[in-house]
């Protein structure tokens, strides 16, 4: 099994903890305490290519990741600057990092910007506060409790007749072609979200929708639900609003651009996409 991006932090997150001010107090005074290393939101790499973590800071408000080993691990919350955003820089460091440090990344990140977009009652409008050791907002003018939010995204590849359909957005680096992906609608099921974004992106009608694996997507707090289902025929009718270009590719041409091979069909997605999960599966075990 290739496993998904951002999985496998193997931290405890220790829910029983967060709400016990006496314990965190501890926790955070506790002499392997430590504080994971942040460029505003951005990673920080040490120079064997791992996540820096440093002392803990007096001054920080903190968000607590887990222990580890019983060491507790802390990440700072910090103001972001321009919520949404992700720059390309971090994607090439999230390429260098092992899928564990991706993970415990991806946390503090959707948990920052999670933080900085709910600086305000969405019930009364009155500011929050940080509680819960970090995993929630709490207003002090209705009482009303916020807890960070995972945003369902399915993303799928169809298949026919030993083909799936990939496709790119215009914004996508040269060459790149991916899984179709879309969010899941109030009252949706995954299945149903995985036909609807197949007909209304590239109008293809799919049948036995089945799941294959998720992943988190700190970008900024979707959870990915990778899914494969059965085109009724290789006919595209393509949504040029939201695709540039849709293609049909065999099991050969999918292992190619997995390998990176100059004359693949198409640039495959990097590894800690759970596109690039979806695709080496498909290639190894098909349907
Ligand atoms: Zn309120």
């Amino acid at each position: 099994m290739s496993a998904a991006g951002f999985t496998g932090a193997g931290l405890d997150r220790a829910d029983h903890l967060r709400l016990d001010p006496d314990r965190i107090a501890a926790l955070v005074a506790h002499e392997e305490a430590r504080l994971l290393q942040l460029a505003e939101v951005d990673p920080i790499l040490d120079e064997a290519g791992r996540l820096a973590w440093g002392p803990m800071e007096a001054e920080a408000e903190l968000l607590f990741l887990g222990l580890e080993d019983g060491a507790p691990r802390f990440a700072p919350l910090v103001r972001m600057q321009s919520l949404g955003q992700r720059a390309w820089s971090v994607f090439r460091l999230l390429a260098l990092m092992s899928a564990r440090d991706a993970a415990i990344w991806a946390a503090a990140r959707s948990l920052n910007e999670w933080h900085n977009r709910h600086g305000f009652c969405g019930v009364c409008g009155s500011a929050t506060t940080l509680y819960r050791a970090g995993w929630g907002r709490i207003c002090p003018g209705c009482g009303a409790e916020h807890f960070p939010r995972v945003d369902p995204v399915v993303i799928m590849l169809a298949q026919y007749e030993g083909r799936v359909l990939v496709a790119r957005q215009p914004q996508y680096p040269a060459g790149r072609y991916s899984a179709l992906a879309g969010f899941v609608e109030p009252g949706e099921s995954i299945e149903e979200a995985v036909a609807r974004e197949l007909m209304e992106e590239a109008g293809v009608a799919v049948s036995n929708v089945r799941y294959v694996a998720s992943q988190p997507w700190p970008f900024p707090g979707s959870l990915m639900i990778a899914c494969l289902a059965d085109a009724a025929s290789d006919e595209i009718r393509l949504d040029a609003r939201e695709l540039e270009d849709a293609i049909w590719v065999d099991r050969a041409g999918v292992a190619a651009a997995l390998a990176g091979e100059p004359d693949a069909p198409f640039l495959a997605p990097p590894p800690f996409a759970i596109a690039n999960t979806l695709l080496t599966r498909w290639s190894r075990d098909g349907s």
